[in-house]
């Protein structure tokens, strides 16, 4: 029975779903949320679980080596999940060495201080990398990734990533580190910062601003709500078997365009619009370079051999997070204050 993990990135938004799916599952484990807090960490997404006695919270950069190893050193830790990383896509076409520092070398830095703290023994210790599937490149109309489709990332969000992915494989084969690593699709829920997709809109609506989409709005991505997300970390990170990846995806596949208008439709309806109102906001921006087309993932794997599925359908996961950005305004206003409002007129104006 494990008794420390350290989460990474748990003040983010996946890492904060991750952080109290733990926290409240498992009591007899302490949990230790070792985040930076950079722009995108809040510890207002956990208020309600920062009193439990078994969570702890680490300020601490993933790229100072020294720091990381005091640290893994101080709690021996017999459990890492590692979500720390620099996330958005766009950012990382205008700084890609920021990327590189944290989703690289951060890594590294993380494996490193495993090794080290477990060198008497691998017995009983495990390393969940948390990845993407933007890693696989893009598809076409057809097809889907698997656990065996080749890395070939476009941008340079998913070459860091592609490139911790391989750090991770290369020293579980180098070393026998006990890893598991999940490639996961496009999230959404509660949380989720307003730099992304959905939240931006639901932003947007609310103020009765423009929607911005990207070139004519056919880019596809299967999306998959963020608490189904921390389930399936959850059951990888118990009962994945040492050394394998899972994809993790919500059989569920839109088109930018027509996810846009379901929102839409939804927030009309929620806010007591006349239908059609908040569609008249769509406007096509300039195309992000290197934009792929289609991502879609395989997730029979995680589902024959754990028996996971996702709980809630799109259309359910959608509404529930309207609701929760309906209802935590002063969480959005605080977050789309300040330097958000300067990353946004540079990106869209
Ligand atoms: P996020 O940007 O919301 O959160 C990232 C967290 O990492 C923040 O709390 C931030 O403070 C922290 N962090 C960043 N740099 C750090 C550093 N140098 N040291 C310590 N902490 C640092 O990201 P997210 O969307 O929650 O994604 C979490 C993980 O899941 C990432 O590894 C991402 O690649 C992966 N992922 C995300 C998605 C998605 O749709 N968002 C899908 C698949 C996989």
């Amino acid at each position: 029975m494990m008794k420390k993990i350290v989460i990474t990135g748990g003040a983010g938004f996946i890492g904060s779903h991750v952080v109290r799916q733990f926290v409240l599952n498992y009591p007899d484990i302490k949990i230790i949320n070792l985040d930076s807090l950079t722009y995108a960490g809040n510890l207002e997404n956990l208020k309600d679980i920062e009193e439990e006695p078994n969570y702890q919270f680490v300020k601490a950069d993933i790229t100072d080596s020294k720091h990381i190893l005091e640290i893994f050193e101080e709690f021996q830790p017999d459990g890492i999940i590692h979500l720390a990383a620099e996330s958005h896509v766009d950012r990382s076409i205008t700084n890609p060495l920021d990327f590189v520092m944290t989703n690289v070398v951060g890594t590294v830095n993380l494996l490193n201080a495993a090794k080290h703290i477990w060198k008497d023994s691998f017995e009983g210790k495990r390393f969940h990398h948390v990845s993407t599937d933007e890693v696989f490149g893009a598809l076409g109309e057809e097809g889907f990734f698997t656990e065996e489709t080749n890395y070939d990332p476009h941008s340079p969000y998913s070459a860091s990533k592609a490139s911790s992915d391989h750090f991770v494989r290369a020293y579980a084969d180098t070393y026998g580190l006990p890893i598991v690593m999940t490639n996961c699709s496009n999230n959404y829920g509660p949380n989720h910062f307003p730099e992304k997709l959905i939240p931006l809109c639901i932003h947007n609506i609310i103020n009765n601003s423009p929607l911005p989409i990207y070139g004519d709005g056919k880019y596809t991505r299967d999306w998959l709500f963020v608490i189904d997300h921390a389930k399936a970390i959850d059951l990888v990170f118990h009962e994945g078997k040492n050394g394998e990846s899972y994809n993790v995806g919500g059989f569920n596949e839109w088109k930018n365009i027509d996810l846009v208008k379901e929102l839409c439709r939804q927030m009309d309806e929620k806010l007591g619009r006349n239908a059609g109102d908040s569609e008249q906001l769509i406007t096509f921006v300039k195309d992000r370079p290197g934009h792929d087309l289609r991502y879609a993932i395989d997730a029979t794997k995680i589902n024959k051999e754990l028996g996971w599925m996702p709980s809630v359908t799109f259309e359910e996961g959608l509404s529930k997070t309207i609701d929760w950005f309906l209802n935590n305004q002063e969480w959005l206003n605080n977050v789309t204050s300040g330097d958000y409002q300067n990353y946004y007129q540079k990106q869209y104006n």
